[in-house]
């Protein structure tokens, strides 16, 4: 089996995957929400950081416990937890970012007992110097709970060889990044998607490997490129778990080239400061990489960011995937259209919901769209 066709059965098989980790190692597994939960500590603690999506079998339990406009990830995340599939969980956390997210911990917390639940209470501001020294303070907080809550210890050569680690798979995911984006016809938009899923679930150090060989492969495609007509397009929003829109953007003859996701370039972007103190440099981090409307680092920042992504990676347009009833996307995506227009890229805004299919009305909106660009 080829190395992505093999991630591609864990990412559409989680659970099972994590069940045979356990049952080999005896490694404990701690999910997470968002892409602000300290992954690196986690690890450093012997355990697998798992990011949890939503849940594909319908959402019923769910609804008693939230209200119906939170959106369908936090929803679906709950459901697959209340239905016992998230029972091989050792752990919980729970960065304070959005209120749906501080929601579910709070649900979570009353009706779901696990040895350990963290919320990691990052400040909102990251930009700050007062704030990067409340992140490392908050960071140190969050090691002793997860020593106590794990029962683990977590040493400073553990924390060195975790950062080493995330430094590895950040560097190889950015360069393959840029091969999409020198030639997006080397990698289908699916296969692409199911690499990113991937370094969320897989044992880290496994997928480096994996995706160092992957990234081997496609330098060697690149060089045999061809020039394609494909329209290019960055995609933004919060997490994508629509496979299928890669599918039904080329087949409306487009190319996804770059992204501001959270299951994208904001998850990957940033090397840890591998000179400093590891909590010191991962909270330097947190306050340096592109924010997500969750927190703030000035009013124009992800305006700007998304304007260089575009012109970086010279695409044609952008596609704004906007989860319904995420308030903190809703709420920038006003002001990121507009600036958008003022540099006369155009947008598409498509509202979804996290299990939406691609195909009929979906597929003639990107249609149309990619027509015009
Ligand atoms: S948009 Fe922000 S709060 Fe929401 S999952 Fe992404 S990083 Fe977390
Ligand atoms: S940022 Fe939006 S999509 Fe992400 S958990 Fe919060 S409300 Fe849901």
């Amino acid at each position: 089996m080829g190395r992505i066709a093999e991630l591609r059965t864990i990412v559409d098989h989680p659970y099972s995957y994590l069940q045979k980790i356990k049952d080999q190692s005896g490694k404990k597994i701690v999910g997470t929400v968002c892409s602000y939960a300290p992954e690196e500590l986690i690890f450093a603690a012997g355990a697998l950081p798992v990011r949890l999506f939503g849940s594909d079998s319908g959402i019923h339990r769910a609804d008693l416990h939230l209200q119906s406009y939170c959106c369908s990830l936090v929803r679906g995340i709950l459901e697959e937890a209340l239905s016992g599939r998230l029972d091989l969980l050792d752990g919980m956390v729970f960065p304070h970012t959005c209120d749906s997210i501080q929601r579910l911990s709070d649900v979570w917390r009353l009706n779901l007992v696990k040895p350990f639940h963290a919320d990691v209470v990052l400040p909102v501001k990251l930009s700050t110097p007062s704030a990067r020294q409340y992140l490392t303070d908050v960071l140190n907080k969050f090691k002793t709970d997860l020593e106590c809550g794990l029962n683990q210890e977590i040493t400073e050569a553990n924390l060195i060889h975790a950062v080493k680690i995330y430094n590895a798979i950040r560097t190889q995911m950015t360069r393959l990044y840029q091969l999409r984006c020198e030639n997006p016809q080397g990698i289908k938009g699916q296969d692409f998607h199911t690499i990113i899923r991937a370094a969320m679930i897989v044992e880290r150090e496994y997928f480096l490997e994996s995706l160092t060989a992957i990234v081997a492969d496609l330098e060697k495609m690149t060089s045999e490129k061809e020039p394609s007509r494909a329209r290019r397009l960055v995609i933004s929003g919060g997490i994508c778990n629509h496979p299928d829109v890669y599918d039904a953007i080329e087949a409306a003859d487009g190319v996804v080239v770059g992204d501001d996701l959270c299951t994208g370039s904001r998850y990957f972007e940033g090397v840890i400061n591998e000179n400093l103190p590891p909590l010191a440099a991962i909270a330097q981090r947190y306050s340096e990489r592109a924010i997500c409307p969750a927190k703030h680092a000035g009013l124009t920042q992800r305006g700007e960011n998304l304007v260089r992504t575009v012109r970086d990676c010279k695409a044609d347009g952008v596609i704004f995937m906007l989860l319904k009833f995420c308030d903190p996307h809703a709420f920038d995506y006003p002001y990121l259209k507009e600036m958008l227009d003022r540099e006369k890229i155009p947008s598409l805004l498509l509202e979804m919901e996290e299990q939406t299919e691609a195909g009929g009305q979906l597929q003639t909106r990107l249609e149309t769209f990619i027509q015009i660009l």
